[in-house]
């Protein structure tokens, strides 16, 4: 096998029909490219007690394997430090003083997309860098670490969205709590399990440029990206707890085998009369990919 695909999901709950589905795309496009598939829980964030267990066996139901071990996020702060000291000593990392608050209400640079950070502790200089530690002392929390990024923008190639660029700004990369941020931890824990193939949800389209850019900078390849539509409701909102019996485990509760429900996931992928993730290895055509979201409605 070359190379490896991946599922990382954060174990917040019980995984819906629309993660599902991503899942399964991913585990196939994976498969069908020859390629070893990992699965990695992302529990820096977001950890609900028994729901790694639970995602894992409800993966295995749908009949999606995995190659190796499980890696679990929170097992490899050593990496992500190591990562930020990369960074740090080639002078891409600085400390950051800024509330939330003051980021919201600082006036953005011209042409910045909303919400980029507007660099204001870029460049400090030491005697507002120490008022700064004083500040963040006084508050008893720590500066968050962001990224030096040098550009405004990047681009990636997606498999179906064809060239994607998207804003990137000074990114952080570790919390002022002292959590590592999401962007340096994807980045470097898929290449250091050899991923070179990133299937996900399109939510995360728009960040694919800032992780590769990342990956860049940290001396990493970049992997090619395949973003899949969301499941939706029928008002078009993301698809959530809310919506009812949306789960796996929901819908096996109310009598339906884990065969009906790949059979779900099968027909909203045009191929119906599927009851395991093998059906779709066998019979998706990734050249006619789903374009646009999925509008889950269900009996119960
Ligand atoms: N853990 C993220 C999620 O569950 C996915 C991150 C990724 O695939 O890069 O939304």
């Amino acid at each position: 096998m070359t190379g490896a695909g991946r599922y990382a999901p954060s174990p917040s709950g019980d995984l819906h029909l629309g993660n599902l589905r991503t899942a399964v795309l991913a585990w196939v496009l994976a498969r069908r490219s020859g390629r070893a598939f990992h699965l990695r829980v992302e529990d820096l964030d977001r950890v609900r007690a028994g729901a790694e267990q639970r995602q894992l066996e409800d993966l295995a139901a749908l009949g999606i394997d995995w190659d190796g071990p499980v890696v679990r996020q929170s097992e490899r702060g050593g990496a992500h430090a190591a990562a930020i000291a990369d960074l740090q000593e080639a002078g891409l990392v600085y400390e950051c003083f800024c509330t939330r608050r003051e980021i919201l209400e600082a006036p953005s640079a011209p042409h910045a997309p909303p919400g980029a950070y507007p660099g204001t502790c870029r460049d400090l200089d030491p005697g507002a860098q120490e008022a700064g530690r004083a500040r963040m002392a006084q508050l008893r929390r720590a500066p968050a670490l962001r990224l030096r990024a040098g550009v405004d923008r990047a681009s990636v190639h997606d498999m179906f969205a064809g060239t994607v660029t998207a804003a990137v700004d000074d990114l952080v990369l570790r919390r002022g709590d002292g959590v590592v941020a999401y962007n340096l931890a994807v980045v470097v824990d898929d290449a250091a399990a050899g991923v070179d193939q990133v299937v996900r949800g399109d939510d995360l389209l728009t960040s694919a440029p800032r992780q590769a850019h990342l990956a860049r900078l940290l001396g990493l390849p970049v992997p090619e990206y395949a973003h899949v539509p969301l499941a939706v409701n029928r008002d078009g909102a993301r698809l959530a707890k809310r919506d009812g019996a949306v789960t796996l485990r929901d819908r096996l509760e109310l009598g339906e085998s884990a065969a009906q429900v790949m059979g779900r996931i099968g027909d909203s992928l045009g191929l119906p009369g599927c009851t395991s993730a093998a059906d779709v290895l066998a019979r998706w055509d990734p050249a006619a990919p789903p374009d646009a979201p999925w509008v889950v409605e269900l009996p119960g």
